[in-house]
């Protein structure tokens, strides 16, 4: 159903819900082929991974079914364990999340309600609109600067009502990502009342010795909270896993509105086991900077611009209205994503898939945009 104005429950409901946009997700390869009535649609919409996670999730997860009647273990403790290994941190700093959308929740639930404010970009990722507004709290959004974060600007929109300012790096979806420099100045430079949230849903993809693994910081900033996910390089999308990682008092504050089996079994047991396959992720990196090259260089060789990207999609200026291509490319059976509702009309958001899906994509894209 879609979202009225006119629904007479509105009223009834909590601050916030009458202004907030719900989330608009890629369209499933089966819908379209549903619609079109082919048996080969390809899916270059959700930034998920196209080589799926490694042969040892299988593998752990067929293992781990005889168990599936037992409730999971709810302080994921083994995964948790081996995280904050990964990370150098003490295991009470590592929160499980549902997805790491589900964090983003926990957080807002936390540190927002009517009254207080998000500071958070323009182009940001559509979920921290929804998660301030769902708790009845203000967003102030700073203009981008080159489609990217303008710090400056996000700076100036911080008050004394400020609680939470989201910054995702790299941002989806424009792709753009903040140095090691800028971004440590920047969070210094907020009080310590305001919690910034640096989600790092990408963090694998990116190739820039600049580029700062926030999770460093926890305890030189305890006000900072970085989110990871198991949904894009590690290829879990479905399983619905990521994680925080924070100052354990503040992740003890998230662990007190957290659904106690937030994360399923076979989830924990999966990302457990992606972890472990370096070598699939290594391949996972090495397949998506090849695709990466061979989708800027199709645009370019389209004369079409895109923006400088680090992650595993690639946002394109298309130069006129998104949505007709977006419908024409639909029905050459490629999916991309229309990012109007990011304040971007003209461009369309690729996510980079394998070397043929790449191929493919391009030539429909050639034959719509009549060249
Ligand atoms: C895809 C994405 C996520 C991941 O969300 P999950 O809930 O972990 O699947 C988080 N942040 C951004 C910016 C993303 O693009």
């Amino acid at each position: 159903m879609s979202p009225s104005h006119d629904n007479p429950f509105l009223r009834l409901s909590a601050p916030g819900l009458s202004e907030l946009q719900p989330y608009i997700p890629g369209k499933p390869i089966s819908e379209l082929q549903r619609e079109l009535g082919i048996g080969s649609a390809i899916k270059l919409a959700s930034n998920e991974n196209p080589l799926g996670p490694s042969p040892r999730v299988a593998e752990a997860i067929l293992a781990a079914l005889p168990e599936i009647g037992r409730y999971p273990d709810g302080g994921g403790f083994e995964l948790r364990r081996v995280l904050a290994g990964r990370h150098g941190v003490e295991l009470e700093a590592v929160t499980l999340g549902n997805g790491s959308n589900d964090v983003l929740d926990l957080v807002a639930r936390v540190f927002l309600w009517p009254g207080v404010e998000a500071v958070f970009s323009e182009h940001a990722f559509a979920v921290y609109p929804i998660a301030t507004q769902a708790v009845g709290a203000t967003a102030r959004v700073a203009p981008a600067r080159a489609f990217g974060h303008d710090l400056e600007a996000l700076r100036e929109r911080v008050t004394e009502r400020t609680r939470v300012v989201f910054i995702a790096n790299p941002n989806n979806p424009t792709g753009t990502w903040l140095r090691r420099a800028e971004l440590w100045v920047f969070i210094a430079s907020l009080p310590e009342t305001v919690m910034v949230v640096v989600d790092e849903a990408y963090t694998e993809y990116v190739d820039d010795p600049d580029y700062p693994d926030a999770s460093r910081w926890i305890h030189e900033f305890p006000n900072l909270i970085v989110t990871r996910t198991f949904s894009k390089a590690y290829g879990l999308a479905g399983f619905r896993i990521g994680y925080g990682v924070s100052h354990p008092q503040v992740a003890e504050l998230l662990n007190r509105v957290r659904q106690p089996f937030n994360v399923n079994s076979l989830a924990q047991v999966a990302a457990l086991a992606a972890l472990e396959d370096r070598a699939h992720l290594q391949w996972v990196i090495e397949t998506n900077r090849a695709g990466m090259g061979q989708l800027t260089s199709g645009f370019a060789s389209l004369g079409l611009e895109s923006i400088p990207s680090a992650a595993n999609f690639v946002t394109v200026n298309l130069a006129r209205g998104s949505g007709p291509v977006y419908e024409a490319l639909l029905r050459k059976g490629c999916i991309a994503r229309p990012v109007t509702n990011y304040g971007l009309p003209n461009h369309l958001r690729v996510s980079i898939g394998l070397a043929d899906e790449n191929d493919r994509f391009l030539t429909a894209l050639d034959e719509v945009l009549g060249r």
